[in-house]
Protein backbone atom coordinates (compact mmCIF):
# COMPACT_ATOMS: atom_id res chain seq x y z
CA UNK A 1 0.00 0.00 0.00
CA UNK A 2 1.17 3.29 -0.80
CA UNK A 3 2.33 5.02 2.36
CA UNK A 4 0.71 8.06 2.10
CA UNK A 5 -2.31 6.95 -0.04
CA UNK A 6 -4.44 7.93 2.32
CA UNK A 7 -3.36 11.55 1.66
CA UNK A 8 -4.79 11.34 -1.83
CA UNK A 9 -8.41 11.40 -2.86
CA UNK A 10 -8.34 11.16 -6.39
CA UNK A 11 -6.19 9.45 -7.74
CA UNK A 12 -5.69 8.56 -11.91
CA UNK A 13 -3.75 5.71 -13.46
CA UNK A 14 -3.17 6.20 -16.95
CA UNK A 15 -1.59 2.82 -18.54
CA UNK A 16 -0.32 1.95 -21.90
CA UNK A 17 0.87 -0.93 -23.55
CA UNK A 18 4.15 -1.61 -21.62
CA UNK A 19 1.87 -3.01 -18.53
CA UNK A 20 0.64 -5.50 -21.01
CA UNK A 21 4.03 -6.87 -22.15
CA UNK A 22 4.75 -9.54 -20.10
CA UNK A 23 1.10 -11.21 -20.70
CA UNK A 24 2.56 -12.29 -24.16
CA UNK A 25 0.18 -10.94 -26.57
CA UNK A 26 1.07 -12.86 -29.43
CA UNK A 27 2.87 -11.00 -31.96
CA UNK A 28 1.54 -10.07 -35.44
CA UNK A 29 4.35 -8.41 -37.41
CA UNK A 30 7.37 -9.77 -38.68
CA UNK A 31 8.64 -12.88 -40.42
CA UNK A 32 6.54 -15.76 -39.96
CA UNK A 33 3.31 -13.17 -38.18
CA UNK A 34 0.09 -13.17 -40.04
CA UNK A 35 0.52 -9.95 -41.07
CA UNK A 36 2.71 -7.41 -42.52
CA UNK A 37 3.53 -4.02 -40.38
CA UNK A 38 1.79 -2.24 -43.23
CA UNK A 39 -1.09 -4.48 -43.07
CA UNK A 40 -1.52 -4.17 -39.64
CA UNK A 41 -1.71 0.11 -40.06
CA UNK A 42 -3.36 -0.11 -43.56
CA UNK A 43 -5.99 -2.70 -41.77
CA UNK A 44 -6.20 -0.35 -38.39
CA UNK A 45 -7.37 3.07 -40.44
CA UNK A 46 -10.97 3.08 -40.31
CA UNK A 47 -11.18 3.31 -43.92
CA UNK A 48 -10.39 -0.28 -44.02
CA UNK A 49 -13.83 -1.18 -42.78
CA UNK A 50 -14.91 0.97 -45.98
CA UNK A 51 -12.61 -1.06 -48.56
CA UNK A 52 -11.40 -4.17 -47.31
CA UNK A 53 -14.00 -4.97 -43.82
CA UNK A 54 -13.37 -8.65 -43.93
CA UNK A 55 -9.80 -8.52 -44.02
CA UNK A 56 -9.76 -5.80 -41.47
CA UNK A 57 -12.33 -7.78 -39.08
CA UNK A 58 -10.50 -10.95 -39.61
CA UNK A 59 -7.58 -9.39 -38.00
CA UNK A 60 -9.25 -7.79 -35.47
CA UNK A 61 -11.20 -11.10 -34.62
CA UNK A 62 -7.73 -13.28 -34.42
CA UNK A 63 -6.68 -10.80 -31.89
CA UNK A 64 -9.52 -10.77 -29.78
CA UNK A 65 -9.40 -14.23 -29.85
CA UNK A 66 -5.49 -14.65 -28.82
CA UNK A 67 -6.62 -12.70 -25.75
CA UNK A 68 -9.04 -14.29 -24.68
CA UNK A 69 -5.73 -16.89 -23.47
CA UNK A 70 -4.31 -14.03 -21.67
CA UNK A 71 -3.59 -13.61 -17.64
CA UNK A 72 -3.28 -10.36 -15.92
CA UNK A 73 0.30 -9.47 -15.06
CA UNK A 74 1.10 -8.69 -11.52
CA UNK A 75 1.22 -5.25 -12.73
CA UNK A 76 -2.60 -5.22 -13.41
CA UNK A 77 -3.10 -7.30 -10.45
CA UNK A 78 -1.04 -4.87 -8.11
CA UNK A 79 -3.42 -1.84 -9.93
CA UNK A 80 -6.25 -3.91 -8.42
CA UNK A 81 -5.52 -4.95 -4.95
CA UNK A 82 -4.61 -1.32 -4.31
CA UNK A 83 -7.76 -0.05 -5.50
CA UNK A 84 -9.56 -2.78 -3.17
CA UNK A 85 -7.81 -1.22 -0.64
CA UNK A 86 -8.55 2.02 -0.65
CA UNK A 87 -10.70 3.65 1.94
CA UNK A 88 -14.52 4.61 0.47
CA UNK A 89 -13.53 8.37 0.41
CA UNK A 90 -11.03 8.14 -2.04
CA UNK A 91 -11.58 8.12 -5.83
CA UNK A 92 -8.82 6.08 -8.28
CA UNK A 93 -9.61 5.68 -11.51
CA UNK A 94 -7.42 3.67 -14.37
CA UNK A 95 -7.19 5.53 -18.13
CA UNK A 96 -5.95 2.30 -20.00
CA UNK A 97 -5.05 2.79 -23.37
CA UNK A 98 -5.07 -0.66 -24.13
CA UNK A 99 -7.82 -3.25 -25.36
CA UNK A 100 -7.13 -5.71 -23.87
CA UNK A 101 -9.72 -5.52 -21.07
CA UNK A 102 -6.91 -6.87 -18.56
CA UNK A 103 -7.51 -4.50 -16.06
CA UNK A 104 -11.15 -5.67 -15.44
CA UNK A 105 -10.12 -9.31 -15.78
CA UNK A 106 -7.52 -8.74 -12.82
CA UNK A 107 -10.49 -7.05 -11.09
CA UNK A 108 -10.35 -3.24 -11.20
CA UNK A 109 -13.67 -1.75 -10.85
CA UNK A 110 -13.03 2.00 -12.42
CA UNK A 111 -12.05 1.55 -15.74
CA UNK A 112 -11.80 4.23 -18.55
CA UNK A 113 -11.09 1.90 -21.42
CA UNK A 114 -9.99 5.27 -23.97
CA UNK A 115 -9.11 3.54 -27.09
CA UNK A 116 -12.20 1.39 -26.65
CA UNK A 117 -12.36 -2.57 -26.31
CA UNK A 118 -12.09 -5.10 -28.66
CA UNK A 119 -13.84 -7.99 -26.47
CA UNK A 120 -17.42 -5.95 -27.44
CA UNK A 121 -18.32 -5.32 -31.35
CA UNK A 122 -20.81 -3.22 -32.63
CA UNK A 123 -23.21 -3.25 -35.42
CA UNK A 124 -22.74 -0.20 -37.37
CA UNK A 125 -26.13 -0.41 -39.26
CA UNK A 126 -28.08 -0.58 -36.03
CA UNK A 127 -25.71 0.34 -33.31
CA UNK A 128 -25.87 -3.05 -31.65
CA UNK A 129 -23.13 -4.33 -29.09
CA UNK A 130 -22.77 -7.74 -27.97
CA UNK A 131 -20.01 -9.84 -26.02
CA UNK A 132 -19.72 -12.32 -29.44
CA UNK A 133 -18.96 -16.10 -28.29
CA UNK A 134 -16.31 -17.65 -29.67
CA UNK A 135 -16.36 -18.89 -33.26
CA UNK A 136 -16.59 -16.97 -36.61
CA UNK A 137 -16.43 -13.58 -36.61
CA UNK A 138 -19.84 -11.61 -35.61
CA UNK A 139 -22.48 -10.68 -38.30
CA UNK A 140 -25.36 -8.48 -37.56
CA UNK A 141 -27.87 -6.62 -40.33
CA UNK A 142 -26.15 -8.59 -43.12
CA UNK A 143 -23.03 -7.49 -42.74
CA UNK A 144 -19.57 -7.91 -40.20
CA UNK A 145 -19.76 -6.07 -36.75
CA UNK A 146 -16.77 -4.18 -35.90
CA UNK A 147 -15.13 -4.26 -32.39
CA UNK A 148 -15.89 -1.15 -30.07
CA UNK A 149 -12.10 -0.21 -30.59
CA UNK A 150 -10.74 3.19 -31.59
CA UNK A 151 -8.74 2.61 -35.21
CA UNK A 152 -6.82 4.94 -36.12
CA UNK A 153 -8.85 8.23 -38.08
CA UNK A 154 -10.93 7.94 -35.29
CA UNK A 155 -12.00 9.86 -32.75
CA UNK A 156 -12.00 8.59 -28.72
CA UNK A 157 -14.99 7.90 -27.85
CA UNK A 158 -17.25 11.11 -26.05
CA UNK A 159 -18.33 9.13 -22.64
CA UNK A 160 -14.29 8.17 -22.32
CA UNK A 161 -13.16 11.47 -23.06
CA UNK A 162 -15.40 12.75 -20.26
CA UNK A 163 -14.48 10.84 -17.79
CA UNK A 164 -10.63 11.38 -18.46
CA UNK A 165 -11.07 14.80 -18.32
CA UNK A 166 -13.48 14.94 -15.11
CA UNK A 167 -10.90 12.74 -13.06
CA UNK A 168 -8.03 14.38 -13.93
CA UNK A 169 -9.28 17.56 -13.26
CA UNK A 170 -9.29 16.76 -9.62
CA UNK A 171 -6.15 14.61 -9.61
CA UNK A 172 -3.36 14.81 -6.85
CA UNK A 173 -1.81 11.86 -7.86
CA UNK A 174 -1.32 10.58 -11.70
CA UNK A 175 1.47 7.69 -12.34
CA UNK A 176 1.65 7.34 -16.17
CA UNK A 177 2.77 3.43 -16.28
CA UNK A 178 3.89 1.65 -19.81
CA UNK A 179 3.28 4.68 -21.97
CA UNK A 180 5.31 7.09 -23.59
CA UNK A 181 4.81 10.65 -22.17
CA UNK A 182 5.55 12.24 -25.47
CA UNK A 183 2.50 10.46 -27.16
CA UNK A 184 -0.80 11.80 -26.40
CA UNK A 185 -2.81 11.62 -24.68
CA UNK A 186 -0.30 11.22 -22.29
CA UNK A 187 1.44 14.38 -22.64
CA UNK A 188 -1.97 16.25 -22.03
CA UNK A 189 -2.85 14.22 -18.97
CA UNK A 190 0.24 15.11 -16.56
CA UNK A 191 -0.43 18.80 -17.65
CA UNK A 192 -3.89 18.88 -16.55
CA UNK A 193 -2.85 16.85 -13.45
CA UNK A 194 -0.09 19.87 -13.06
CA UNK A 195 -2.98 22.41 -13.39
CA UNK A 196 -4.29 20.71 -9.89
CA UNK A 197 -0.56 20.26 -8.66
CA UNK A 198 -0.44 16.81 -8.87
CA UNK A 199 2.17 14.69 -8.23
CA UNK A 200 3.53 12.72 -11.24
CA UNK A 201 4.98 9.83 -11.62
CA UNK A 202 6.30 7.74 -14.56
CA UNK A 203 6.71 4.10 -14.67
CA UNK A 204 8.27 3.00 -17.92
CA UNK A 205 10.88 1.05 -19.31
CA UNK A 206 12.88 3.85 -20.37
CA UNK A 207 13.20 7.52 -20.04
CA UNK A 208 12.46 9.29 -23.31
CA UNK A 209 13.53 12.50 -24.07
CA UNK A 210 11.75 15.14 -21.99
CA UNK A 211 9.98 12.43 -19.67
CA UNK A 212 12.49 14.32 -16.23
CA UNK A 213 10.66 17.46 -17.75
CA UNK A 214 7.06 16.10 -17.61
CA UNK A 215 7.39 14.30 -14.82
CA UNK A 216 8.27 14.98 -11.18
CA UNK A 217 9.70 11.58 -10.82
CA UNK A 218 10.85 8.95 -13.53
CA UNK A 219 11.36 5.54 -12.64
CA UNK A 220 12.53 3.15 -15.16
CA UNK A 221 12.42 -0.56 -15.38
CA UNK A 222 9.20 -3.07 -16.32
CA UNK A 223 6.30 -2.35 -14.99
CA UNK A 224 5.85 -6.27 -12.67
CA UNK A 225 8.66 -4.74 -11.21
CA UNK A 226 7.89 -1.03 -10.95
CA UNK A 227 4.29 -1.42 -10.34
CA UNK A 228 3.51 -3.56 -7.29
CA UNK A 229 6.65 -1.83 -5.53
CA UNK A 230 5.41 2.06 -5.90
CA UNK A 231 1.66 1.12 -4.96
CA UNK A 232 3.70 -1.09 -1.58
CA UNK A 233 5.82 1.75 -0.08
ZN1 LIG B 1 -27.52 -4.69 -36.68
Amino acid sequence: MLRDAGTYKNIVVLTGAGISASAGLPTYRGPGGLWSDRDLAALSHTSALQTRRRRATDLFWSMRSALAGLVPTPAHRALAAFEAGLPPDARFTIITQNVDGLHQAAGSRNVCEYHGSLARWRCEECDAVIDPPPGDPPEHCGERMRPCAVLFGEMIPVDAERTAKHALRDCDLFVAIGTSGTVEPAASFVSWAHYNNARSVLLNLEAFEGARQQFREVRTGSADELVPAFFRE
